[in-house]
């Protein structure tokens, strides 16, 4: 095993893959120079598990061998990053200590379903479901199609998350299932924040299409427990403090979710928990050699992969530039994309940057749900994320 790399990628998903691609066409004389370090046996295309979970993917399709994507000049250690030393510029994974002249930490986001108690216990069973486990998600399809009475609870907690609109996804699709097959089931939104969406055009937006469908929603009620056996939500308001039990018959939990733990100790984080880098230019506020994006990063805008394909070209120029001595000129202004079906064969596509303003690239108006953006997220965007995205294409 060689114990120095020009170039160390932490985690090999959207955002390690896709930087390893495309600085690795870009200056070709680190070819057998950039290790990824990565655990996973596979590697996923997460935006499409809601689709499974409503019945409109297949769950294999959302993955492919680790082996597969990694790019061609790169090294793959498949090994769990233990610790970093920014200081030594020094990596220990697998208990070896590899150095490197240049990082880029993209690590993404921790799940944390020990924040609700018995979720881990009974996801799974009793209609306790998730889509953000590749294990369960078929499991949210199979307990829809079981729901023939009562309630169903889609859930979001108040902490920063990945896919931050997948609650709302689940919510339409989930109501338009029961309403198609003409079920008698209520459909219910529990966020722990203290409104639906933080751009107004699509919050007003997201507010009209639940008063139009009779979704009752609440926000500041955060999940703090399952009582699976008995089928009770306890939920938390996170104003007031009190607590109630509210039964259902299924529900669809978003787990709170923090930054990487196993950076905690290595200087790299916020106080928050994020790798903390410039918002623009990515490179970290106090080490010169680390960069990072994606899910683990600090940047201040909702994490998505529509974020990391905006983000994954400047990170590349910028670290060039650092590698040539020179200062980081290129700037990331915060652009992210989150489509949120409406309906089966409806979308709604969010796109804003650090301004909170839209920033939608059609002429259409983005806000008002059409179908040519549910075609475009269901068919087009898995084969731009597997065959430009991951290639190095934004
Ligand atoms: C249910 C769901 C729905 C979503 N919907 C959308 C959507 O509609 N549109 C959209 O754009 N985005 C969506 N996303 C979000 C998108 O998938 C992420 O924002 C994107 O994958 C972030 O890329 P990343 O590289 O930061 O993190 P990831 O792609 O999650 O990659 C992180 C990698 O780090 C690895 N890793 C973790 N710990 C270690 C360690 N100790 N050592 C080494 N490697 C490690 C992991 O194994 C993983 O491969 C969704 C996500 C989910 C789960």
């Amino acid at each position: 095993m060689r114990k120095h790399y020009r170039l160390i990628v932490l985690g090999g998903g959207a955002g390690g893959i896709s930087t390893a691609s495309r600085i690795l066409s870009k200056k070709k004389d680190l070819k057998d120079d950039v290790l990824i370090i990565e655990p996973g046996d596979y590697h996923y295309f997460q935006p499409a598990w809601p689709l499974v979970g409503s019945g409109e993917e297949k769950l294999e399709a959302t993955r492919k061998p680790t082996e597969k994507v990694i790019p061609k000049g790169a090294r793959w250690m498949q090994a769990a990053v233990e610790n970093v030393d920014p200081i030594k510029r020094e990596v220990t994974a697998d208990g070896t200590v590899i150095s490197y002249d240049y990082l880029i930490v993209a690590l993404g986001i921790e799940l944390n379903y020990d924040a609700i108690k018995g979720a881990k216990e009974f996801i799974g069973t009793n209609s306790v479901c998730t889509n953000y486990l590749y294990d369960y998600v078929e499991y949210t399809y199979e307990s829809l199609k079981n729901t023939k009475t009562g309630n169903i609870i889609v859930t979001k907690p108040r902490s920063k998350i990945k896919g931050g609109v997948s609650a709302e996804n689940s919510l339409f699709t989930m109501d338009d299932f029961v309403k198609q097959h003409d079920r008698n089931v209520d459909i219910a939104f529990r966020s722990g924040r203290n409104e639906i969406f933080e751009v107004k055009k699509y919050n007003d937006s997201l507010i009209s299409q639940m008063e139009e469908k009779h979704i009752d929603y609440k926000l500041n009620e955060e999940l703090i427990e399952v009582k699976g056996d008995e089928k009770l939500a306890v939920f938390k308001n996170t104003q007031t403090g009190e607590t109630h039990t509210a039964p259902f018959e299924m529900i669809v939990i978003t787990p709170p979710m923090h930054g990487p733990s196993v950076l905690k100790n290595s200087g790299l984080l916020n106080e928050d928990g994020w790798v903390d880098v410039d918002k623009h230019t990515m490179m970290h506020n106090k080490y010169t050699t680390v960069f990072s994006l994606g899910d683990s990063s600090s940047l201040p805008t909702v994490k998505m992969g529509g974020a990391v394909r905006k983000q994954l070209p400047v990170l590349v120029d910028n670290l060039i530039e650092r590698m040539n001595d020179q200062e980081p000129s290129h700037k990331y202004d915060g652009r992210t994309a989150c489509p949120i079906a409406t309906e089966y064969g409806e979308l709604i596509l969010v796109e804003f940057g650090y301004d909170r303003v839209p920033t939608e690239t059609t002429f259409l108006n983005q806000a008002d749900d059409k179908k040519i953006f549910y075609q475009f997220k269901k068919n087009m965007l898995p084969i731009m994320y597997w065959y430009a995205m991951l290639n190095g294409k934004a």
